[in-house]
C-alpha cells in the first residue's frame, strides 16, 4: 500500500518507537500527525518531518477525534500507529505477603485505560475515517499497527497491569482485523522486546538497568533501537498482504 501523499497518525509519536516510526513514515511521503502529551518534543519532531503536532491524550475520545479530523484534512488517512503507552510496576501482594496499599487498583486501571482502551479507541475512530477513503486496487483503504510487548506472553513480577494491557492488544488483533476487513483496513500488532527508549527513564540508574536487561537477549546481546521497530511498522503498513499478525521484534529474548 502506497502512503505517499496520504496522512498518518502516530500516537506516542513524540518519543522512542513512535518518533522513529513518524520519521520513517514521513520518509515514505506521508504527512504525519504526531499525537502525544509531550508538546515540546512533539513540536520539534513535527517541524523536522514536515508534519503536525497535536496534544492528544489517548484516554480522551474528543482529542482523538480532533487528531483524526486534522489528519483527514492533510490527506486521506491511510496509516495509524498506536505507540502511546506507559510502563507501570505494581505488586498485587507486598513482599511480606501483605496487600501493598501503595500499588492499588487505580494504578491498574490507569495502565489499562491508556495502553488498552486508548489503543482501541484510536483504532475504532481512525478506521471509521479510513473506511471513507478511495480504495486501492485491492480494495485497501488503510492500515493500523498497534504496539503490544513481549510482556503480553511473559509476565514479570509487579507487571500485572502492563502484561494485561499488552495481552489485551494481542487478543484484540484477530477479531478487530476481522471487523476491519469489511472496510478494507488491515490491523497488525508488534510485540517489541527490550528497546532503548525513554520509557526506561534517563540517567545513570536507568543505563545500569538497561545494561543488565540486555543480558537476556538471545542475539544480538543488546537492547533494540527504535529504528529497528520503526522499519517493521513501515513494513506492516505498506505490505498489503500483512494482516491480523502479531510479530515479535525482540532479538529472540526469553525472560528468565
Ligand atoms: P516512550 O516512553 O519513549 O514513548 C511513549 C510515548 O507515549 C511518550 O512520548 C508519552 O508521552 C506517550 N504517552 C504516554 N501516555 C500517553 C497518553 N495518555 N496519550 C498520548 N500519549 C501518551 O516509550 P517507547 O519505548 O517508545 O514505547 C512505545 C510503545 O512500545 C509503548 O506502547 C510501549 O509499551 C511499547 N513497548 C516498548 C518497549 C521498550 O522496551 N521500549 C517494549 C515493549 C513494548
Amino acid at each position: 500500500m502506497d502512503i505517499n501523499g496520504a496522512s498518518a497518525i502516530v500516537t506516542g509519536g513524540a518519543s522512542g518507537i513512535g518518533a522513529a516510526a513518524a520519521r520513517q513514515l514521513a520518509a515514505k511521503g506521508a504527512t504525519v500527525v504526531v499525537a502525544d502529551l509531550q508538546a515540546e518534543k512533539g513540536e520539534a519532531l513535527a517541524k523536522e518531518i514536515g508534519g503536525v503536532f497535536l496534544t492528544v491524550d489517548v484516554t480522551d475520545t474528543d482529542q482523538i477525534k480532533a487528531a483524526v479530523n486534522a489528519a483527514t484534512e492533510l490527506g486521506p488517512l491511510r496509516a495509524v500507529v498506536n505507540s502511546a503507552g506507559i510502563g507501570w510496576a505494581q505488586r498485587t501482594v507486598g513482599r511480606d505477603g501483605e496487600f501493598d496499599s501503595a500499588h492499588d487498583l487505580d494504578a491498574f486501571r490507569k495502565v489499562i485505560a491508556i495502553n488498552l482502551i486508548g489503543t482501541f479507541d484510536v483504532v475504532r475512530l481512525a478506521a471509521t475515517a479510513m473506511s471513507r477513503n478511495e480504495p486501492d486496487a485491492d480494495g485497501g483503504r488503510g492500515a493500523i499497527v498497534n504496539l503490544a510487548s513481549v510482556a503480553a506472553f511473559d509476565g514479570q513480577i509487579g507487571q500485572a497491569s502492563y502484561s494485561a494491557s499488552k495481552g489485551g492488544i494481542v487478543g484484540m488483533t484477530l477479531p478487530v482485523a476481522r471487523d476491519l476487513a469489511a472496510v478494507g483496513v488491515r490491523l497488525n500488532t508488534i510485540a517489541p522486546g527490550l528497546i532503548d527508549t525513554p520509557i526506561y527513564g534517563e540517567g545513570e540508574a536507568s543505563e545500569a538497568f538497561k545494561a543488565n536487561l540486555g543480558k537476556n537477549v538471545l542475539f544480538p546481546k543488546r537492547l533494540g533501537v527504535a529504528d529497528e521497530l520503526a522499519s517493521m511498522v513501515v513494513e506492516l503498513i505498506t505490505n498489503s498482504y500483512m494482516n491480523a499478525e502479531v510479530i515479535r521484534v525482540d532479538g529472540g529474548i526469553r525472560m528468565p
